[in-house]
């Protein structure tokens, strides 16, 4: 399915592969494995869209 984005799930005892729709990017989903959320990164792998608009968030490390 295009527009759909993976992650892990970061529980080390379930380290689930969740796969996420586009639209939920910067958004807490919960793991249908351990029930754990989890944020989708907003900056994921982009296909389809027009990147015009650049986010400048400096992350705060
Ligand atoms: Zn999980």
């Amino acid at each position: 399915m295009a527009g759909s984005i993976r992650v892990i799930c970061p529980n080390l005892k379930c380290r689930a592969i969740l796969s996420a729709p586009d639209h939920a990017r910067g958004r807490m989903v919960r793991c249908r494995m351990c029930g754990m959320k989890v944020k989708i990164p907003s900056t994921a792998k982009v296909k389809t869209e027009s990147s015009s608009q650049v986010q400048a968030e400096g992350d705060g490390k």
